[in-house]
């Protein structure tokens, strides 16, 4: 057992953070609240990025950049994207040593700045739709702050459309979503529940906003990413109009979606072990470690040279690494690498190289194994997608184990604190209840799930008439 990681039964939140600093991933900067992303920590959100970018590049989308610096009047346009957004805002007042005529805005989201260029390139309905992400990072002036799940600075994509119509836009926005659900699920072996956020809850300047829920190891919620349809509400902040097939003028539909460096958070909360770092195969920068085992040169020719015949073609098909370094004993690598979450790790010594074999560890499950050195290319690549899946299963199991009906107030509120876990309760609409459920309970409403059915019940608040569930939750 690693004895810098805290146990996840002691104290979660400080476990959180040891597998954080044993996997070197990331670092807090000198200003509060910022975060230094270490190789280790990087490497994981580029394979998101890739995946995630190829996601959208085969569905139309193609990438841009827009710059870092808003002006204050273009922020002041939406008047419900100004007031969401001016708290957490970090305004420039001063550049060369001079005031500036009118502040900056380091910018929170990029809706402003992107609506304010559409109307130079969108006139007519042949400009349409006009699909664009970016990739980029955003200012948040945040009071709180935890690394990777809230920091005040953070990486993300943004996704910004435009389209003929309202359909369209929410075609678009359900879309987005389902390539959230899929990368959250398929990659990093996250269940998650899409669904329509409350009234409450929906992003700044938007219509709707929907929302990918996954369940950490503490039956915590944590939001992993949303799609807003934005209606034409920044169409008309912006006057950005077209002309539709019958020659008339009318205002352009939007829609605006992202996933940041929150993932890496809750890829660490929902896989990780006391151990340290738990990495799905998909989303592991290094899927396969090679440690070898020897005592002086003798042992040690014979047995790297076996391991590189072993991996000559190995490149094509696994990300693997082989720790060959002399300054570190066999048993430090294992917990090293343990630490940083590689799913598989290989062990050869004097007498697997006499045997034929090698020892194949999960990281997962812990479980050994002894492979003969000839069917261990084939047995990697059927175990890699096995401990993918194994993760994916893992996972969903726990979330339906803790995810809960529930109809009576009394028991919700001594549940939400033990078991804990994701609650489906009616609810009535109102705002006021779900008010009341947050003040008195510290949990939220997550979402509307998109797969409701209607069942008539009564508020879990209130007891008015409620025709379906929604799911409730304490959240990150
Ligand atoms: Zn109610």
């Amino acid at each position: 057992m690693a004895k810098d990681i805290t146990k996840r039964s002691e104290d979660y939140a400080r476990w959180y953070l040891d597998v954080i600093s044993a996997a070197k991933l990331a670092d807090y900067a000198p200003v509060k609240g910022c975060m230094v992303i270490r190789p280790n920590g990087y490497a994981i959100w580029e394979k998101m990025q890739s995946a995630l970018d190829k996601m959208f590049k085969d569905t139309g989308h193609v990438n841009a950049y827009f710059p870092l610096f808003i002006p204050e009047s273009y922020i002041k346009k939406e008047a419900e994207h100004v007031k969401g957004f001016a708290p957490e805002c970090a305004v420039v007042t001063h550049g060369g040593g001079k005031k500036l005529e009118e502040p900056l805005i380091v910018r929170p989201t990029s809706e402003t700045i992107i609506w304010s260029m559409y109307k130079n390139w969108i006139q007519s309905h042949r400009d349409l739709p006009l699909l664009i992400n970016q990739w980029a990072n955003v200012v948040r002036w945040e009071m709180r702050t935890r690394l990777f799940l809230r920091t005040m600075e953070f990486l993300w994509q943004e996704g910004h459309t435009a389209h003929a119509t309202d359909e369209e836009a929410e075609t678009e926005t359900i879309k987005i979503l389902e390539i959230y659900k899929t990368f959250a699920e398929d990659y990093m072996a996250l269940p998650v529940i899409p669904g329509l956020k409350t009234e409450k809850e929906r992003f700044a300047g938007a219509v709707r906003t929907y929302a990918i829920e996954g369940m950490m190891q503490d039956r915590r919620a944590l939001q992993s990413g949303t799609s807003h349809n934005l209606g034409q509400n920044f169409a008309k902040a912006f006057d950005v109009q077209f002309q539709d097939e019958n020659g008339e003028l009318q205002y352009v539909w939007a829609t605006s979606w992202g996933v940041s460096t929150r993932l890496v958070g809750a890829l660490i909360m929902a896989h990780s072990d006391d151990k340290g770092l738990v990495l799905p195969p998909k989303i592991a920068p290094t899927q396969v470690v090679i440690v070898p085992i020897w005592r002086g040169d003798e042992q040690k020719a014979p047995i790297l040279s076996k391991i590189e015949s072993l991996t000559r073609n190995w490149q094509d098909h696994f990300n693997f690494k082989i720790d060959d370094r002399e300054n570190y004993r066999p048993g430090w690598k294992f917990n090293e690498w343990e630490k940083q979450g590689v799913p598989v790790r290989i062990e050869i010594g004097p007498k697997d190289l006499e045997k034929d074999q090698v020892v194949v560890v999960r990281r997962d499950t812990g479980e050994k194994e002894l492979i003969k050195m000839d069917q261990l290319q084939e047995y990697i690549a059927k175990l890699l997608p096995k401990i993918q899946d194994d993760l994916f299963n893992k996972a969903r199991i726990f979330r339906d184990q803790h995810f809960y009906l529930c109809d009576d107030y009394e028991q919700f509120k001594k549940e939400i604190e033990e078991p804990a876990g994701f609650f489906k309760v009616h609810w009535c609409g109102k705002r006021t209840c779900e008010d009341r459920l947050q003040e008195e309970t510290k949990a939220t409403i997550r979402c509307i799930p998109l797969d409701n059915t209607i069942e008539h019940g009564k508020c879990l608040l209130c007891g008015e008439e409620s025709n379906e569930r929604v799911v409730v939750a304490k959240a990150y």
